[in-house]
């Protein structure tokens, strides 16, 4: 049995956020994946939910005709992962969704469960840290477009207000025009565990493949909130796309980077990790750019 209050459906985005306004201490269900589990342990107990699960516009991937590439909140990671504008142009975060827990996992929960519940470790969120997405709220006032770093205000954190909701997940075109990319997931076991540590890379070359125009790269489970490792970046803009630039990219990413240790691994590992992730996402990334090293 869940201990649940009260229970609200929104028939849309602009209803869920009345329903907040309404009941200052509900909160927002959309899969059930993290909220449920909350309720069972007891530290959501008696909690009053709104639930946007009926929200159909909320789901989905499109282009919009800037060429930003737009996902619906309330989209699961089977979709995610299946839907041919996120093949064509996002591959990886396929690849990064494709990693979280099961199937079953995979059918219920979203993309924006999986970035609103302000978690390090959350699959989605390197990769889309790494592609600097945009999160689109929606509040009382209107909309408010908040770029993915600011999103994450500390460890389970995120700087939605009460009465916000979360309705999209934006890729501008810049971010991913040319960008070719990887994630790996480092766990314990290939399903049903959170990640050790996540990285994910992209890189964008110049024309002739004789140099990294871009590269960027963030981490799960490297500090408290989804991190881009600044100094790798600098390492390799403006580099040749070889061994040499990977090996320096992977040793600068140690100096933006602060894991702990927690009862998965320790910090030292963590930064073993850290380094040993960021050389085989960039090789990859490097290879499917079309350069072979
Ligand atoms: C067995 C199991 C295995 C798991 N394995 C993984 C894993 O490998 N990798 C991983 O990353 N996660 C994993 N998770 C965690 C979880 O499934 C994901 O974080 C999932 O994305 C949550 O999405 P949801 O729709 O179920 O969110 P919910 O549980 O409905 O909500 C999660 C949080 O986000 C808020 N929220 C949701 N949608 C919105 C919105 N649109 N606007 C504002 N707030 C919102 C809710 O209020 C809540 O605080 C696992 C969970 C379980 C139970």
């Amino acid at each position: 049995m869940y201990d649940i209050e009260a229970l609200f459906e929104a028939e849309s985005a602009a209803h869920a956020v009345e329903l907040l306004r309404e009941h200052p201490g509900a909160r927002i269900i959309a899969g059930g994946s993290d909220v449920l589990i909350g309720i069972r342990e007891g530290k959501l107990a008696g909690c009053t939910l709104v639930s946007i699960q009926k929200i159909d516009a909320l789901r989905g991937v499109g282009i919009d005709n800037n060429g930003t590439i737009r996902i619906g909140a309330l989209t699961s990671f089977s979709h995610v992962s299946a839907d041919p504008v996120i093949r064509r142009h996002i591959p990886v975060l396929a690849e990064a969704v494709d990693t979280v827990g099961g199937p079953q996992l995979r059918n219920i929960g979203t993309i924006g469960g999986n970035v609103c519940n302000g978690v390090t470790s959350a699959d989605s969120a390197s990769t889309l840290t790494a592609w600097e997405a945009v999160m689109e709220y929606l509040g009382p006032n209107g909309t408010r477009l908040v770029p993915i770093k600011e999103h994450y205000a500390g460890a389970g954190k995120t700087a939605l207000a009460h009465d916000e909701i979360l309705t999209a997940v934006l890729i501008p075109k810049e971010s991913y025009e040319n960008c070719f990319g990887n994630y790996i997931k480092y766990a314990m076991r290939k399903a049903l565990d959170i990640a050790t540590l996540g990285c994910s890379a992209n890189v964008r070359l110049s024309k002739d493949k004789k140099m990294i125009e871009r590269m960027r790269i963030a981490y799960g489970v490297a500090g408290p909130v989804p991190l881009r490792a600044l100094s790798a970046e600098q390492a390799a803009a403006g580099k040749a796309p070889d061994a040499g630039t990977v090996t320096a990219a992977a040793k600068a990413a140690l100096d933006d980077i602060n894991p702990r240790t927690s009862w998965r691994a320790t910090k030292e590992f963590r930064l073993h990790l850290a380094e040993e992730l960021a050389k085989r996402t960039l090789t990859e990334s490097l290879k499917l750019a079309g350069v072979s090293i």
